[in-house]
């Protein structure tokens, strides 16, 4: 007899392509079946037909305070009470700007959105109005949502999937992204080199999180930031994944670099469908009404949504302590794999900084896109099979991070590592 999850993926993949509204939670790189989720709570999630797992997915970053906490639910339904949407200013739209500028020096201005998709294709406009360059950087591997210019060598399911690119992307809309290494500054200057005040931005995950977890190497922002200001360039860190989760500064605050721009997703909106651009003053009053560049959204700034991420932004203000608890269990979780790889000689290698962690399965040091594709995509999908059959919920595929949130534990650690050390058993 089916179970539910399998019953709602029949009826699913006859409506929805893939079955899938985001092909990231599509089973395909692992095998089998996506399970459809009921509900969640803390750190645990239940599917449709009551199995429990510990989820180290937290809607892909937004959950650092764990599911469905009480203050944020709380805020986000009395917000509800006073109407749903108004499409006009509200106060809680300044009350969030205000809060991001506070909190990201870099960030002097800042605009609403409705996705990390949405945040990244206004920015890049925003470089390119500010600069007069049409041309963008970007890193081979990195992803940064489904515009189209950004739909050349990105990671997440663009390459797990295996498709270098995606098919509807205009040449031309191409032709302006160009790509260079993660971690190789030679590979940027090349392009800066080759292509003279053409230049619009460099972006960059400061810390990738596409392509599995990928680190940057020391003064690779530092240099990479030195190298846009000598080439009058902007520098845009897209810290979708790393806002607000390495520190309440992100990337940008733990390595010291400040970028011209930033964006931001995810924990910004508590699981709220919400982004966020900004940066220096002179570049974001680009921004129409005031500037010449073009950017609007009909649910912008929701009041739902804005009070839902206000409430988890205020929670990471009041409790700083949280990044520390979300660093030890890193620290944690990495020790405990690189121990486990050492005694039984295993073919991986572990990356991560923070609450961000990834097993790649290759002996290879991962530094970027080349050495993460080493990995044994057959060999990953086994484990994720083991870990899911054991409770445990982990992003389905090799290219993706574990993402750690306040509420798991230092005993969720270690049964994920008893549980791993079971799959070489
Ligand atoms: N940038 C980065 C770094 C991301 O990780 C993502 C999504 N995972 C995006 C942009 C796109 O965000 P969204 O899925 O909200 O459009």
């Amino acid at each position: 007899m089916q179970n539910h999850s399998e019953t709602l993926f029949d009826r699913a993949v006859q409506k929805i392509p893939g079955g899938v509204n985001s092909p990231v939670r599509a089973f395909q790189a692992v095998g089998g079946r996506p399970r459809f989720m009921a509900k969640a709570t803390q750190q645990h999630i239940w599917d449709v037909d009551g199995r429990q797992y510990t989820d180290y997915v937290g809607s892909w970053g937004p959950m650092i305070l764990g599911h469905n906490h009480p203050v944020i639910r709380q805020a986000a339904v009395h917000a509800a009470q006073s109407g749903l949407s108004f499409g006009a200013a509200t106060p809680a739209e300044v009350e969030m700007a205000e809060l991001i500028c506070g909190l990201v020096p870099s960030v002097e201005m800042v605009r609403m959105v409705n996705s990390g998709t949405e945040a990244v294709m206004s920015a890049l406009r925003v470089a390119r109005g500010f600069t007069g360059r049409d041309k963008i950087i970007k890193f081979e591997g990195c992803y940064h949502g489904h515009c189209d210019a950004m739909l050349v060598k990105a990671g997440s399911g663009v390459m797990t999937a295996g498709v270098p690119d995606s098919a509807g992307v205009p040449e031309g809309c191409a032709k302006d992204t160009l790509t260079a290494r993660y971690n190789d500054l030679e590979s940027v200057k090349k392009l800066f080199a080759e292509f003279p005040r053409q230049i619009a931005a460099v972006i960059i995950e400061p810390v990738a999180a596409n392509m599995g977890v990928v680190t940057p190497k020391d003064n690779f922002l530092q240099d990479l930031r030195e190298l846009c200001t000598k080439e009058n360039a902007l520098l845009i860190f897209d810290e979708v994944i790393t806002g607000f989760r390495l520190g309440l500064s992100g990337a940008q605050g733990l390595f010291g670099v400040a970028p011209d721009l930033t964006t931001f997703g995810k924990i910004v909106g508590a699981g709220m469908p919400v982004g966020a651009y900004g940066g220096r003053k002179e570049i974001m009053e680009m921004v129409s009404p005031v500037g010449a560049v073009y950017q609007a959204g009909t649910l912008s700034g929701n009041p739902v949504a804005m009070a839902a991420g206000l409430a988890q932004l205020n929670l990471l203000v009041e409790h700083p302590e949280v990044y520390d608890h979300l660093f030890a269990l890193g620290e944690h979780l990495r020790n405990g794999l690189k121990q486990m790889i050492q005694c039984h000689d295993l073919p991986c290698t572990v990356t991560g900084v923070g609450s961000l962690a990834c097993l790649f399965f290759t002996k290879e040091a991962v530094t970027d896109y080349q050495t993460a594709k080493s990995s044994d995509t057959a060999a990953f999908g086994a484990y994720f099979r083991h870990m899911l059959e054991h409770g445990i919920y982990l992003a389905p595929s090799q290219f993706e991070a574990v993402f750690l949130s306040n509420a798991h534990t230092m005993k969720d650690i270690d049964f994920l590592l008893h549980t791993a050390e079971g799959f070489w058993d």
